[in-house]
């Protein structure tokens, strides 16, 4: 069984695992020969949406573009995987009903943990008011709903949010079980 198309949406706030996780799986679904791409939200805004700013027209337009992208991969087959904070329910909703296949992964950190994390040593800078509208801080992250699946990364260790992951995707048969090791004598 070859993979199916899918657009694996990971959203949470700065720091909660996004980046760490979509990595994990990534190479998780290349040791399964599945077709993958990943799209990293810091990556995209340093060329896709290079200029695009914070403000709620520039996130929106952002993810728009994102989904665009990722629809035009899960179509063909490929599972694409995206980490950005996509902080905004109903722009994610609309990603959601234009396309087929898509599965909302909720990384989800308190914020004083990702805070502690400051992975980037971003929310110091927000403290500070060196970053304006920063996602949690001075402006608003809006939680999944109904996600399909929850990755709580302050309780969990990265190799199971990965593996939890993949459980997920191997059970709703969109990517095929890990191969057997055969050992011959
Ligand atoms: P984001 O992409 O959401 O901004 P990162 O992946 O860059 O976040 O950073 C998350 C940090 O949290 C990393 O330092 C990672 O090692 C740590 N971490 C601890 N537990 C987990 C977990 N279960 N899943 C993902 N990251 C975790």
């Amino acid at each position: 069984m070859e993979s199916k198309g899918l657009i694996l949406w990971l959203t949470g706030l700065s720091g909660s695992g996004k980046t760490t996780i979509a990595k994990g799986v990534e190479r998780e679904l290349r040791e399964r020969s599945c077709l993958v791409e990943l799209l990293d939200g810091d990556v995209v805004r340093t060329n896709l949406s290079k200029g695009l700013g914070f403000s709620r027209e520039d996130r929106d337009t952002n993810i728009r573009r994102i989904g665009f992208v990722a629809n035009l991969l899960s179509r063909n087959g490929v599972v694409a995987i995206i980490a950005a904070i996509s902080p905004y329910r109903a722009a994610r909703d609309e990603i959601r009903r234009m396309t087929q296949n898509f599965i909302e992964v909720y990384i989800n950190a308190p914020l004083e943990v990702c805070e502690a994390r400051d992975v980037k040593g971003l929310y110091a800078m927000a403290r500070a008011g060196e970053v304006r509208a920063f996602t949690g801080i001075d402006d608003p992250y809006e939680e999944p709903l109904n996600a399909d699946i929850v990755c709580y990364t302050s309780e969990e260790s990265v190799e199971e949010s990965i593996a939890k992951v993949v459980a997920e995707l191997e059970r709703l048969n969109y990517i095929p079980p890990k191969p057997q090791v055969e050992y011959s004598i």
